[in-house]
């Protein structure tokens, strides 16, 4: 069955050099950035583009209700709540932890956008939904249940599109990209890519920092992507042949844990804040962007690369992270 999408983003989002931080930081090395942090819905990030495939999924199965799951600060539950609110569906939420007295971040956004949202203790990945799936349904509604991160073949989708839009933004700018950073946690996003690579023959290394430590039902983030490929081919006849090396992911930068700020994430967000203006958020795009810096200044990348920064957005959560940045 062909999904349709349900338009929720502004895209193409830009893409352009980063001219002063290269300078400063990495002399020797071009480096761009792709703004999915403006994708819109609710202040941006990369969920936008996988919920247009999921909001427009729900829709087709005739749900009025979605659910989804994850950490009280998740940017992929934040964007589901606006997105539910822009396509007229009740959003249930399923947050790690126990209520919090003050809410903020994205937490708080999540209650602005109207969503029902129940605390899960230590389960963040969604562990219990098919027991609000079951309870949803006797009473009455038709739940539609987005996994963990917005990650399986559906939401993929999205990023298998916005490989092509990187690859038609490239082409007009006369431009190939060496490399391509991105933050890495539930997979979703780097399937997609690596299919939309594979499809497209964009040319370019991917370099996906590992973000969070834990594994995501059981499987390794590595198993995560594959198993979210096989998915496409099989729902959708995508005919990628995936490079094995886009399957993986780089690892190390995600030993402090998920959502742990150390002085690395901060060197990153002050570095990229002080020389161009844009904000990195703590847990991914810090993360991920510290990768980048790291991986230049041990020279494990040749000099005279040209290097793509894919941010991811995830904004919000900064707030709740300020005792760690200044
Ligand atoms: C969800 C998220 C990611 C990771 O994307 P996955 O598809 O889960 O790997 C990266 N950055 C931000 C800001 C996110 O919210």
């Amino acid at each position: 069955m062909k999904t349709k999408k349900f338009n929720l983003g502004f895209l193409p989002t830009p893409l352009h050099e980063l001219h002063q931080f290269s300078r400063k930081y990495t002399p020797g090395y071009r480096i761009f950035i792709k703004r999915d942090d403006h994708t819109g819905l609710a202040s941006g990030g990369n969920k936008t583009r996988k919920l247009e495939y999921l909001i427009g999924a729900a829709l087709q199965q005739g749900a009025d209700t979605v659910i989804a799951s994850g950490a009280q600060q998740s940017n992929h539950c934040r964007q589901t709540a606006a997105a539910c609110a822009m396509a007229g569906l009740e959003c249930h939420l399923m947050l790690g932890g126990e209520e919090p007295k003050v809410k903020s971040g994205n937490l708080l956004l999540s209650y602005i956008f109207g969503a029902r949202i129940h605390y899960s203790g230590e389960k963040r990945k969604g562990e219990d939904a098919e027991i609000l799936v079951e309870k949803l349904r006797s009473a009455g509604n038709h739940p539609y249940l987005i996994p963990y991160g917005g990650s399986n073949a559906t939401g993929a989708l999205g990023y298998v599109e916005a490989t092509l839009e990187l690859q038609e933004q490239l082409k007009t700018l006369n431009l190939q990209m060496d490399y391509i950073f991105f933050a890495s946690s539930s997979g979703g996003m780097q399937a997609g890519i690596a299919m939309g690579k594979a499809m497209y023959g964009l040319h370019a290394r991917l370099m996906p920092i590992r973000i969070d430590k834990e594994p995501t039902v059981g499987k390794t983030p590595g198993e995560m992507v594959s198993s979210i490929i096989n998915e496409a081919r099989e729902r959708y006849g995508l005919n990628a042949e995936v490079n094995e090396d886009d399957l993986k992911l780089l690892d190390g930068y995600e030993k402090p844990g998920y959502g742990v700020i150390t002085a690395n994430e901060k060197k990153a967000i002050l570095a990229l804040a002080g020389s161009e203006g844009i904000l990195l958020d703590p847990v991914y795009t810090g993360r991920a962007f510290y990768g980048l810096m790291h991986q230049i200044e041990n020279k494990l990348i040749p000099r005279g690369s040209n290097i793509l920064f894919w941010h991811t957005g995830g904004l919000p959560a900064t707030f709740q992270y300020a005792a760690a940045l200044i």
